[in-house]
C-alpha cells in the first residue's frame, strides 16, 4: 500500500497518531442524574441539582449508561472489566461546577480491544483500542453573547460520555479518518451513540508525533476538540509538518495541548500538557465501584446486532457483491437496511447497482438522507423487477426512476400511464429496422463497405424511431441479420 511519508530536507518522516474519541451515550438521562439529555433545549433547563453541584447532592449511577458502555466494549472486541471504579479528575473551570469531573482512571469499565479499518485502496488494517471509560461531560461557556461577560449553560453538564482511546497505531490522516468513520459506524449500528459530529455527540482529540520510520516514538502534541473527520485529517497533516520542520533544524517538540483553527487550517498552542498528577485523581467517595455479573455481560453480547464487518462478509457471500460495493452498503445501518429490502427476493447485484448508482446519485444531488428518500425500498424493488423481467430497457428505467424520485410514484403505474413498456416483440422491431435501412441507403453502403462502427449508429436510429422503447439487444440482432447479407 502507499505508505504515508513526510518529506524533510534530510529524509523521510513518519506520522504516529493515537485518537481519543468522546462519544455521547444514547440515554434519556444523564450519567449521575435524571435530568434529560435532548439536544437543542433552552439553556439551563436540563439541570438537576447534582449537575449544578449544589451542596449535599449525591450522584446516582444511571444503569443504562453502564449497559451502553459494556455493549460498546463488546462491539469493539474489547475486554469487559467486571470491576471498575469512578474517580474524580480535579480541575477548575467555570463550566464545571463541582471543580472535578467524575471519570474513570486506573480501572476503566472496558479494557483492550481492536477494530479493523477500511482504507481507500480497499486494504484493511487493525487498530488497537487501549480502553473505554465512562465520564461526565462539562457544561458550556458562551463567550459571544456579551462583550463583557461569559455565560454558562449547564444542559450538557453531567451527560454521559464514553472516552474511547486508541493505541498509537494510526500512521496517516487517511487512516485516522477511516478509524473515526469505523468507530462511528459501529456505535450507530448498536445505538450507543448517535454519532452526530455537528451537534458534538462525537468529538475527537488527536495525539500526533513524528519519527524516522521504524525508530522510537517521538514527543507528541494533543490537538483538542476536533468535530469533523475532515478537520481531524487537516489538523494531523498540518501538525506533522510543523513538527518535522522543528526537528529538521535540530529543535525539540514541546509536549503540549494545541487547538485547530479550522479557518486558517493551522494548529496553535493552548497550554503545556498537564500530567496525570496535575489532576489529583482519587476514587470518588460518593460512588461505589461498579461490579458487573458475567452472565449479564454474556447476555448483552448475544443480543448485539450484526456489526458492519460481519454484514459486509454476508453481503459478499449472499448477494455476490464486490468488496467495494459491500463496503459502501454497510457503512451506515440505514443504507444496509434499505439495500436488503430492495435485494430481498431479487438479484442482489442488480439491486446494489440501483442503490449505489441512481439512488445515491439522486440523494446526493438533492442533499437528502436515505431515510428521507422519496423512493422507498419497496418502490425501488418494484422498478428493479421491471428491469429484471426486461419490461424496461436500462435507459427507460432511469427515466422511470427520475419520475419516481420526483413524484413518489410507483414504477408500474408510471410505465402504464406513460406507455413506457419496452418493445420486445421482434415483428414490431423488425418493421422499424426495415424502415431505418430503407431511409438510409448511403449509410448501408458505407457499412457494407467495411465501416463496422456504423452498427452503433443504426441501433441508435432504431432506438430513436421507437422512442427508446425497442429492446436494444433485439434491435442489434435484427440489424446484424439484415445488414450482413
Ligand atoms: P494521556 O493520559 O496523557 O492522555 P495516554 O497514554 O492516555 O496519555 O495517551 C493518550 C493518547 O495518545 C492515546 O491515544 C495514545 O495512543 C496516544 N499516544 C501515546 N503516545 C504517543 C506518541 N508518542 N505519539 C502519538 N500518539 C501517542
Ligand atoms: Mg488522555
Amino acid at each position: 500500500m502507499g505508505v504515508y511519508r513526510i518529506e524533510g530536507e534530510s529524509g523521510e518522516w513518519e506520522m504516529v497518531v493515537g485518537l481519543e474519541i468522546h462519544a455521547q451515550v444514547v440515554s434519556k438521562a444523564k450519567l449521575f442524574s435524571s435530568a434529560p439529555t435532548e439536544f437543542g433545549a433552552k439553556a439551563n433547563t436540563q439541570v438537576a441539582l447534582v449537575d449544578a453541584a449544589m451542596p449535599g447532592m449525591l450522584p446516582v449511577i444511571n444503569g443504562e449508561c453502564v449497559r451502553q458502555a459494556v455493549r460498546t466494549g463488546l462491539a469493539l472486541a474489547a475486554e469487559i472489566n467486571l470491576h471498575s471504579v469512578f474517580d474524580r479528575k480535579n480541575y477548575f473551570y467555570p463550566d464545571l461546577p463541582p471543580g472535578y469531573q467524575i471519570s474513570q482512571y486506573s480501572q476503566p469499565i472496558v479494557g483492550e480491544g481492536k477494530i479493523e479499518i477500511n482504507l481507500e485502496n480497499g486494504e484493511t488494517r487493525e487498530i488497537g483500542i487501549t480502553r473505554l471509560h465512562l465520564e461526565m461531560d462539562a457544561g458550556k461557556s458562551i463567550h459571544d453573547m456579551r462583550p463583557d461577560a461569559t455565560f454558562v449553560d449547564l444542559n450538557r453538564a453531567g451527560v454521559a460520555l464514553m472516552e474511547i482511546v486508541s493505541e498509537p497505531d494510526i500512521r496517516s490522516p487517511g487512516e485516522a479518518g477511516a478509524y473515526i468513520r469505523k468507530i462511528r459506524s459501529i456505535l450507530r449500528y448498536i445505538g450507543s451513540c448517535d454519532g452526530n459530529m455537528e451537534q458534538g455527540s462525537l468529538r475527537c482529540d488527536a495525539n500526533v508525533s513524528v519519527r524516522r520510520p521504524g525508530e522510537e516514538f517521538g514527543t507528541r502534541c494533543e490537538i483538542k476538540n476536533l468535530n469533523s473527520v475532515r478537520f481531524v485529517m487537516k489538523a494531523l497533516e498540518y501538525e506533522a509538518i510543523r513538527q518535522v520542520e522543528i526537528l529538521e533544524v535540530g529543535g525539540k517538540i514541546d509536549q503540549e495541548t494545541r487547538l485547530f483553527d479550522s479557518g486558517k487550517g493551522e494548529t496553535r498552542s493552548m497550554r503545556s500538557k498537564e500530567e496525570a498528577h496535575d489532576y489529583r485523581y482519587f476514587p470518588d467517595p460518593d460512588l461505589l465501584p461498579v461490579d458487573l455479573e458475567a452472565d449479564w455481560v454474556e447476555e448483552l453480547k448475544r443480543e448485539l446486532p450484526e456489526l458492519p464487518d460481519a454484514k459486509k462478509e454476508r453481503f459478499i457471500d449472499v448477494y455476490g457483491l464486490s468488496v467495494e460495493e459491500a463496503g459502501v452498503l454497510v457503512a451506515e445501518k440505514e443504507i444496509a437496511e434499505y439495500f436488503e429490502a430492495v435485494a430481498d427476493g431479487r438479484d442482489g447485484k442488480l439491486a446494489a447497482n440501483w442503490v449505489t448508482g441512481e439512488l445515491f446519485g439522486a440523494l446526493n444531488a438533492t442533499g437528502l438522507d436515505i431515510t428521507a428518500s422519496p423512493v422507498s425500498a419497496l418502490s425501488l424493488g418494484g422498478l428493479v423487477d421491471r428491469v429484471a423481467d426486461k419490461t424496461l430497457s436500462r435507459r427507460i428505467a432511469k427515466e422511470v426512476f427520475e419520475i419516481m424520485f420526483d413524484t413518489g410514484g410507483e414504477a408500474d403505474s408510471i410505465i402504464k400511464d406513460r406507455g413506457l413498456k419496452q418493445v420486445t416483440d421482434t415483428g414490431a422491431i423488425e418493421a422499424v429496422v426495415e424502415q431505418v435501412i430503407s431511409d438510409n441507403p448511403g449509410k448501408v453502403a458505407e457499412y457494407k463497405g467495411g465501416k463496422d462502427k456504423l452498427m452503433g449508429w443504426f441501433v441508435g436510429q432504431v432506438m430513436k424511431a421507437s422512442q427508446g422503447k425497442a429492446n436494444p439487444q433485439i434491435a442489434n440482432e435484427i440489424l446484424s441479420q439484415k445488414l450482413n447479407v
